[in-house]
């Protein structure tokens, strides 16, 4: 393992906040992994520890694994923001991931991007690990239509990996910053924002661990998935129609069945039925919306379409 700082950006009383990257094994082919770009999604960072110890005991022999190429770990790549637990950088609440390919010149996030930009850019694979804001996500990959990454997505062994319309892309991310310079990148999630749980962040690690594989820069033993891994094109989407408080029946993961009810929306004060949620179509859920007060137009629920 080698561990080195690559950029720091210097704080006015002294300090600094440091991009640490950490490199396992040798060779041309990269399998870069970002994660803590939104400082309150903490999944990334358990399944990065979680690998970092893996790929230590790999390259150490206490395994049956073998890296032939490079892995390389951008943990905490928001490290101000994962230790005040922020979504945002905390002085100017900037969103790291609306930066790339980020300035050498400009202000501290512009220049945080630009150092992570620099140092994924030559990945044959870039992935970004997040997990869910308002929503709780069911552990899932996630590819964009007219992007040659499906397959990579397919072989995270995830439950679900969602072919994204070109649109869903934001102007800035990582991911299509990457994209347009003809670099692969997936996005990873699962969980949701302000906790790290345990069984999540094993499930995000065991799947890049089957990204490797399937890259060739890890050999050993294959990993098979807890559920059987599925491709998703089709999305259906259940928003609130009235401000209240959300009411949710069903969990990340559950199989519903067409008119099945999610939960219902109702006033907080009065407890009158506002809207009576239900899906149209037979699928899992991929997406729950967690907080529980709603406005009108608020994600409630994706339903991945099977
Ligand atoms: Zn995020």
């Amino acid at each position: 393992m080698n561990q080195s700082t690559i950029g720091q950006i210097a704080l006015p009383m002294g300090g600094s906040v440091q991009l640490q990257q950490l490199e396992f094994g040798r060779g041309s082919q990269i399998l870069s992994v970002v994660s803590g770009l939104h400082g309150d999604e903490y999944n990334g960072l358990g399944a990065c520890a979680r690998l970092a110890r893996f790929l230590r005991q790999v390259e150490t022999q206490q395994t049956p694994y073998r890296l032939v190429g490079r892995v390389r770990l951008f943990s905490a790549s928001n490290a101000l923001a994962l230790v005040t637990g922020e979504r945002n950088w905390p002085v100017d609440q900037t969103d790291l991931n609306r930066l790339f390919p980020g300035y050498v010149a400009g202000e501290a996030t512009q220049r945080l991007a630009h150092f992570i930009y620099e140092a994924v850019r030559s990945s044959r694979l870039c992935v970004a690990v997040h997990s869910g804001h308002e929503l709780v996500e069911w552990p899932q990959a996630r590819s964009f239509q007219d992007y040659p990454t499906g397959n990579q997505a397919l072989a995270t062994g995830l439950p679900l990996s969602w072919v994204q319309p070109r649109e869903d892309l934001r102007q800035g991310s990582l991911e299509k910053t990457l994209q347009q310079q003809g670099v692969d990148c997936l996005l990873l999630t699962g969980g949701q924002a302000q906790q790290l749980d345990p069984g999540m962040a094993e499930q995000l690690q065991a799947g890049m661990v089957r990204l490797a594989l399937h890259l060739g820069i890890l050999h050993g033993p294959l990993l098979p998935p807890v559920h059987p891994p599925r491709q998703v094109r089709q999305v259906q989407v259940c928003l609130a129609e009235r401000a209240g408080l959300w009411l949710p029946s069903v969990r990340p993961g559950d199989l519903l069945l067409v008119q099945q009810s999610l939960g219902e929306v109702v006033d907080p004060l009065t407890g009158e039925l506002l809207q009576l949620v239900s899906t149209k179509t037979s699928g899992y859920v991929m997406s729950l919306h967690i907080r529980p007060l709603v406005t009108q137009g608020s994600l409630l629920v994706r339903v991945a379409v099977v």
